[in-house]
């Protein structure tokens, strides 16, 4: 696709949405059509089409796969082999997803004309906010945003994020002004390569514009939380440097200290002061419309895992202005928009754009519980406009780049179509992520248990700030670990303290109830079978999973991309965890089941 069919702005952005939406079939007819026809000489495709085109033959012959059989080719590609085994265009970098299944990073191929559908999708957002709040245009944007360092291949292409690809590209550092994304961060401090020094100055622009700060945001929620927390922690140093017009001495980034130094260039006591009173509160309910006044919406993806972060947000946020998921995108594709920005994070569905790869669907009987399996039967396949409604399915993608029918891993459902694009809600990952015997609990499992007793929780005034989960076999019989982080809802407590507060028989309560809501193989493992042991609750201290946000950060993640992994493994993160535990809690009867 040529690059400037995708320059769309504004008016025009929403018109080419509204044909890609209502020409859906033809559209992604044509995107296959044309990847096929410019990858034909690939390797991969020599191997499975002969040479052939046509859109049938590839459906008949070209296998859905998952990572594992794309891995020798990226190796490959990462060892200085040509772009050819598997894109008709150069691959000008390899982008690393913050492996979200099981933390492995994966590589992802990509060519330059990727960078224009992005911008695609960025450009389009806008006008859909600007149809439901008006006078975006009149003030600031305080997006928190990062880059993380990249690495080189044997092959001299770099690997990084998908997001410092973006923030590194012309596409941004050269994107003019746009009154709607005047962005309090400046491009030298978003392209830090330190991410404590970028967040300090990103937060300390941030509080120098507070009263033109419009939207509000991260990528993901947990960026977002992770920079409000870094912020109750370190106010009093913003608020130094700010009365007294000199810049902290530990931003020692050259960019940083040059763009900073120029910002605070006076001092400024009554902006100080202003945000000394404002912080100095003893609740930090609502810190965030009072540090930030002129505040409409709260932007960050919060469905999904990242939903377990609503409350926190609302807390923050003092529940008076709308948390909007704008867009759902990955390291291999783009892929949709929300076109309801300001329905709450819980309803949210992302409408799927048909220009931004080949989409088909796996259809799964029953939402996480299926689809486990490597193999995939044909019929179940489908493609993007033939997908039911209150259906399940796992989105496999094609794309220029050099991914044929691969699957992402992320199961949706669908909740509807705009024209003849369907809508989809966010489930979550495919696999299953803990299991002992015949039990199977996956994400979506482990999350709807854990909804459940977060009720139980608030009611007695906590916050669940985080949680992990560990398949426990060191003893007989294994049993499932849930590592917890809880907060006092309204006080400011110091790191560690909470814990020694709370009443075992609470926390022994939300063993319980989440046993209650697995599933019935799980229950009849633990009351019949007795192969899986009492629930554990290991509570661990304040600010543990900031650290290990920051282990795995050290470990290649980036902070943008960063989704705190629901399951662990032996390992580092675990040591880290279990070095942090506070008390440990166990299920104190059997969960009810029935032969
Ligand atoms: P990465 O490749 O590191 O950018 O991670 C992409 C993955 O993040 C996707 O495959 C999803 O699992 C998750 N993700 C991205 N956008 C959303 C969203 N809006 N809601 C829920 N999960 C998302």
């Amino acid at each position: 696709m040529d690059g400037k069919k995708l320059e769309f702005k504004g008016e025009e952005a929403l018109k080419e949405l509204e044909r890609l939406t209502i020409n859906a079939r033809e559209v992604q007819e044509t995107i296959l059509n044309d990847i096929l026809s410019r990858n034909r000489e690939t390797e991969y495709l020599r191997k499975h089409l002969k040479g052939v085109t046509d859109i049938s033959e590839f459906k008949s012959r070209v296998p859905v796969v998952t990572y594992k059989h794309v891995l020798p080719y990226i190796e490959r590609i990462s060892n200085g082999e040509d772009s050819s085994i598997i894109s008709g265009h150069p691959i000008i970098e390899l982008l690393r997803s913050s492996g979200t299944t099981g933390g492995e990073p994966r590589l992802m191929p990509s060519i330059a004309e990727d960078l224009d559908r992005r911008t695609y999708v960025y450009n389009l957002l806008m006008p859909i906010m600007s149809k439901h709040l008006s006078g975006l245009d009149k003030g600031k944007v305080m997006h928190l945003l990062f880059i993380k360092a990249e690495t080189v291949l044997p092959s001299g292409i770099p690997a990084r994020s998908v997001l410092t690809s973006y923030y590194k590209s012309d596409h941004f550092r050269c994107r003019g002004a746009d009154p709607y994304n005047d962005l309090t961060s400046p491009t030298e401090v978003i392209l830090c390569p330190d991410s404590h020094q970028s967040m300090y100055c990103q937060l300390l622009s941030g509080l120098i514009h507070r009263h033109s700060v419009l939207r509000l945001g991260a990528v993901f929620a947990s960026a977002l939380l992770r920079s409000i927390t870094f912020l109750e922690r370190n106010w009093h140093e913003f608020t130094n440097d700010i009365r007294t017009g000199r810049l902290n001495p530990t931003i020692t980034d050259h960019a940083c200290r040059a763009v900073m130094s120029h910002m605070l260039l006076s001092p400024n006591p009554t902006l100080a002061d202003e945000i000394e009173s404002i912080c100095n509160n003893a609740s930090w309910r609502g810190i965030v419309v009072r540090l930030w006044p002129k505040v409409k919406c709260i932007e960050a993806v919060l469905t999904g895992t990242m939903a377990q972060y609503i409350p926190m947000l609302e807390f923050y946020s003092g529940g008076g202005i709308p948390l909007v998921c704008t867009m759902y995108a990955s390291s291999e594709s783009y892929f949709g928009v929300n076109l309801n920005p300001l329905c709450h994070p819980n309803d949210v569905s992302y409408t799927l754009l048909p220009n931004m790869a080949y989409f088909e669907f796996i259809e799964l009987e029953n939402g996480l519980r299926c689809g486990n399996g490597e193999e995939v039967q044909k019929e179940k396949v489908v493609g993007l406009v033939d997908v039911k409604v209150g259906r399940y399915y796992e989105i496999v993608i094609t794309t220029f780049s050099g991914l044929y029918r691969y699957r992402v891993g992320d199961v949706l459902q669908v909740t509807g179509f705009y024209n003849n694009a369907p809508q989809f809600k966010f489930i979550g990952r495919r696999n299953v992520i803990l299991s002992i015997d015949s039990d199977k609990t996956n994400e979506e499992d482990l999350h709807k248990s854990i909804t459940t007793v977060k009720e139980i929780l608030e009611k007695q005034n906590y916050f669940l700030i985080e949680y992990t989960s560990y398949a426990d076999s060191s003893s007989v019989p294994g049993h499932y670990v849930l590592f917890w982080e809880i907060k006092l809802i309204s006080e400011k407590l110091e790191p560690g303290n909470v814990q020694c507060l709370v009443h075992p028989e609470l926390i022994e309560s939300c063993c319980i109830a989440i046993e209650e809501s697995l599933d019935y193989v799980y229950r009849r493992c633990r009351t019949h079978d007795r192969s899986v042991g009492p629930l554990e609750i290991r509570l661990v201290e304040g600010g543990t999973f900031e650290a290990l946000m920051d282990l795995l950060i050290s470990q290649g993640s980036s902070i943008n991309q960063y989704k705190t992994p629901r399951c662990i493994e032996q390992g580092p993160a675990l040591g880290l965890l279990n070095s942090k535990v506070k008390g440990c809690f166990y299920s104190p009867k059997d969960p009810a089941w029935s032969a």
